[in-house]
């Protein structure tokens, strides 16, 4: 399916690019990314997720048309990789299964939607694999044959990349590090429905339910709020804060302890929240690394916001990826 002629604008034989989409459940980013990884062309809208996926798929379509006049005639254009909510097949580029952020998003083929709707070859990966591809391909884990991104935002997801390939698992659900083990997370509920994960201590917003349990002020109405008080000085914000960097470390120090990476990149929105986050991170990676691995202490991911878009574009143009899906 993946096969499909490129889409070459005539008598354009210059440089390679390709589109890249991270398709979230409030916001939907595109970019023209080339094949040196460099975002020549940005646009954005809000995914219109109650109306459903053909609505979310139709902005898709419209952002790419957006796109379009950015791409001058050298440019050759040879596809449209997308990180998307949700477990996908990257093989058929299918959402298998989904929470109902997007109204029908679960059973969406996006190839075969986005070719009829862009004339373009798909490819697709879960947002945060797309994240992770990202940073091996031309970020912080550049170069780096073995790679692990743990990202630590409204949610925590992680990537392990071989050789630049996102390792997505026997059913596609590879990569789920927020529903790792934590042990300062027992008892408490997390997304899955399941107690005593990491993402039920350590994501931004558990981070801020910690702190209300703690006793804290329940005017702190989120997460920056409580790291504000917490650089402030107050004491329950700082704890809530270290428990989540300290969870984040351990999980780190016992994902290296599996998976052995030359490098482990972190990513999301609390790799912003300062040192009184990293030095908890980095507690608890030392505490938990046996001792060959205590070298490896997290690096923060360096692509921001551009990540994903990145990444998905090098569904197309990452040596290493086209490898795999060749
Ligand atoms: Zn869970």
């Amino acid at each position: 399916m993946n096969n499909a002629t490129a889409w070459v604008r005539p008598g354009s034989p210059g440089r390679t690019a390709a589109f890249g989409i991270d398709l979230g459940g409030t916001k939907i980013a595109a970019g023209l990314v080339d094949s040196g990884g460099t975002v020549l062309a940005t646009t954005s809208a809000p995914t219109p997720a109650t109306a459903g996926a053909k609505a979310v798929l139709d902005v898709v379509a419209a952002l790419i048309a957006a796109l379009t006049p950015s791409a001058d005639a050298e440019l050759n254009i040879i596809g449209l990789g997308m990180g998307a909510a949700g477990v996908i097949d990257a093989a058929s580029a299918k959402v298998l299964s989904a929470t109902d952020t997007i109204l029908g998003w679960a059973g969406t083929d996006l190839a075969a939607e986005l070719y009829t709707r862009t004339n373009l070859p798909v490819r697709a990966v879960n947002d945060v694999h797309a994240h992770g591809l990202g940073e091996a391909w031309c970020g912080a884990a550049a170069g780096k044959d073995n790679a692990l991104l743990l990202a630590v935002g409204t949610g925590i997801g992680g990537s392990h990349l071989l050789h630049g390939v996102p390792q997505t698992g026997a059913h596609h659900v590879g990569g789920h590090m927020g529903h790792f083990a934590s042990p300062l997370a027992t008892g408490v509920r997390c997304s899955c429905g399941r107690t005593g994960h990491l993402e039920a201590i350590a994501a931004g917003p558990a981070i801020h339910r910690n702190y209300l349990a703690l006793g804290g002020d329940s005017a702190v109405a989120d997460t920056r709020d409580m790291t504000a008080r917490a650089y402030a000085g107050e004491d329950l914000a700082i704890q809530a804060l270290h428990t989540g960097g300290l969870a984040a470390g351990i999980a780190a120090g016992s994902l290296a302890n599996i998976l052995d990476p030359e490098l482990i990149v972190l990513s999301g929105g609390m790799i912003g929240a300062g040192d009184l986050w990293w030095d908890a991170v980095r507690e608890g990676f030392s505490s938990e690394a046996i001792d060959p691995l205590q070298h490896l202490i997290p690096v923060p991911a360096t692509l921001g916001n551009d990540a994903a878009i990145i990444g998905a574009a090098g569904l197309f143009l990452a040596d290493n990826t086209n490898k795999d899906h060749a």
